[in-house]
Formats: C-alpha cells, structure tokens, sequence
C-alpha cells in the first residue's frame, strides 16, 4: 500500500509503497478515507520532538474509513461498515481498560506514535478501538471526532464535570481548544470566555459559540481579568499549556471550580496556599485522550444536531501533499482548524 513513512532523523514525510502486516483474527483491515492532521503531528514530524519506536512510522491518529477485510473472530463489523478508529490504544486486559477507562491503561498508546497510523491508504486494527459511523456524518468528520473533539469533550464532561449554566474559560482555542468550546456550548455552558495568544483562533472560537474573547498578551494575569469580567468562572480548561501561570487564574474561580489541564507545558504549576483551594474546595486535575464513552457521545451530539463541524474541515488534500499540509497547520496559514488527508485522492 501506499503510506507517508517519517524515517528516523526526518522532518519530512515521504510517501512510499509499504508492505501491510498480515491482518490478525482478531483485527479489522480498514480502507483509510481520511486521516487529521495534528498539532502533535507538527511536535512529531516537523519538531522531531518525539522518537518512534517502530518501523517502518506512518503517523496520523484521527482516521475513519471503511471495513473491507474481517478477521476471523471478529463480530460486531461486516463489510462495508463505515468507522472511526479512537486515536488512543490500550492493553484492553487491565482494571482500567475493562470498566471502558482506557486512557487510564499503564500501556496507553496512540496509534501514528506507537503503532501504525493513518497516513496511508490502509490499516489493520482491533475490533475494540472501532466505532460506527452513521452514513449522516461524513469521513472527515468522523476521522476528527477521534481526537480533536474526543479529547476536550473528555476534558470538559468527565473530567471538568461542566453543569449547565455554568461560567466557562478555555484557554488555547486551536485544533482541540475550539472543539471545547462548541462542546461547552452542547453541554449547556451559561458563559463561555475563550482566550489565545491567536487573533485568528480567537475568531474561530466566536464563531463557535464564545460569548467573550480575550486576547492574551504577554506577562498578562488572566485571573484578574477574568474576575473582572465575570464574577467567577465555574471551569477552566487549559489546552495551551500557558497555565503554569495558574496561581492568578486559581483565585477567578468560583467556590467548588475546576481547573483542567489537557495541553503540555514545560514550567512549574505555581499553586497558591493551600488554604485557599481546601475552603473553597477548588481542583485542579489533567486529562489525557478520551475513553470509550466519548466518541459514541459524540455521534449522538452530532446527530442530535448540538454540535455542527462542518467548519473544523479546513480542506481534504492527497497522501502527497501531507508536508505541505504539516507546515500549512503550523504557521496557521488561512486560520486553519483541521486540515485531512484523504489517500483515495
Ligand atoms: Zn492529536
Ligand atoms: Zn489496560
């Protein structure tokens, strides 16, 4: 088959003929009909931030596509079901995995990073990360509900607990970020502030259902502003990784807040004294992917008509032009959300 292979020491993605590994009775062979790209794509082709760990790497982890081949334990797909295949994998044996909390797995994974992923015309997967897709929701959109909208939908219902009503702030309203806020939106948020470093991205946000946005300047305490705008936020959720400067945004918080940190930062959390989080019972926790309750949530808020993501579709483009698409994401060229390759083109 044909698949965009990233050899070690690149930054680059060359596409190339590759041999598909021998279909397992337990897996799914899937004709890939797109595949996101994302921002932790840019980190791990373009960066060279991360090493994989097998070979030959074909990344890519927001896939959908069709089943074409069964193994022969398989049962709950047929032939020509449409599907989507979670981004994250997992042991599928341990305590975690079988109560369905596999981004909690000792052996989580994510397939591009430790495994095969999407960028090529097909892959061989197990039953159990496949999701149906109904015929109302097209492939693109499928292929980012694995992570792009799975991973703050998990952030903002599971782990940030959002009530409806309640007053909302995310922070980094890029590819995930914005999902979070047409999430928040669906879940019943009474205000919704969204912030970013990003004219364009603030745009985006508005368009997806922000009441406010802030633009956030250097050396800024969000928290002050925050407070200052509203009385006090019931939920932040942080997809930028800026909250090390969390200690001004603690203190916008609302009696009985949560604070969710989804995206990756390098500095030190600076937490103020404990007193004031114990009082005002206030928690601040991280959230990793999503679990198997999400993407078939999502399906119901899409048919539902709650979420619509015709706009996060910045365009659907061939295998061969994956670097181009990598670079246009980075520089945020045309104020992009999510940029798919489709290998059929
Ligand atoms: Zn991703
Ligand atoms: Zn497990």
């Amino acid at each position: 088959m044909k698949a965009a292979i990233l050899h070690s020491g690149q930054r680059s993605l060359k596409v190339e003929e590759v041999e598909l590994p021998e279909l397992s009775t337990n897996q799914v062979k899937v004709k890939i009909k797109a595949c996101g790209i994302c921002g932790s794509d840019i980190h791990f082709v373009l960066h060279g931030k991360m090493k994989s760990t097998y070979s030959p790497c074909i990344p890519g982890h927001e896939m959908s596509g069709e089943v074409i081949q069964l193994g022969e334990t398989v049962t709950k797909f047929k032939l020509g079901d449409r599907v989507v295949v979670g981004a994250g994998t997992s042991c599928g044996k341990c305590s975690y995995c079988l109560a369905g909390r596999e981004n909690l797995c000792e052996e989580i994974g994510v397939f591009g990073f430790n495994r095969s992923g999407g960028f090529a015309e097909f892959i061989h997967v197990e039953e159990r990360y496949l999701h149906k897709l109904p015929d109302s929701i097209p492939f693109p959109q499928g292929a980012i509900l694995a992570d792009a909208v799975s991973t703050p939908y998990h952030a903002i219902k599971y782990q940030g607990e959002l009530k409806p009503g309640e007053t909302v702030a995310i922070i980094g309203c890029g590819g995930l970020g914005i999902h979070a806020v047409a999430i928040a939106k669906a879940l019943g948020a009474g205000k919704i502030f969204a912030v970013d470093i990003d004219r364009g991205s603030l745009d985006n946000a508005l368009s997806y259902g922000a009441d406010e946005a802030i633009l956030l300047e250097k050396n800024m305490q969000l928290g002050k502003i925050l407070k200052e705008k509203a009385k006090g936020i019931d939920l932040i959720a942080d997809f930028s990784g800026f909250m090390a400067n969390i200690e001004s945004s603690i203190r916008s918080m609302n009696r009985g807040g949560r604070i969710v940190l989804v995206g990756i930062g390098r500095n030190k959390l600076e937490i103020p004294m404990p007193f004031f989080l114990i009082e005002r019972q206030i928690r601040i926790t991280g959230s990793y992917g999503s679990d198997s309750r999400a993407i078939p949530e999502l399906i119901q808020l899409y048919s539902d008509k709650k979420i619509d993501l015709t706009k996060s579709i910045s365009g659907v483009h061939k295998l061969e032009d994956v670097n181009e698409y990598l670079h246009a994401l980075e520089e945020k060229r045309e104020n992009p959300i999510r940029f798919i390759i489709n290998p059929e083109l």
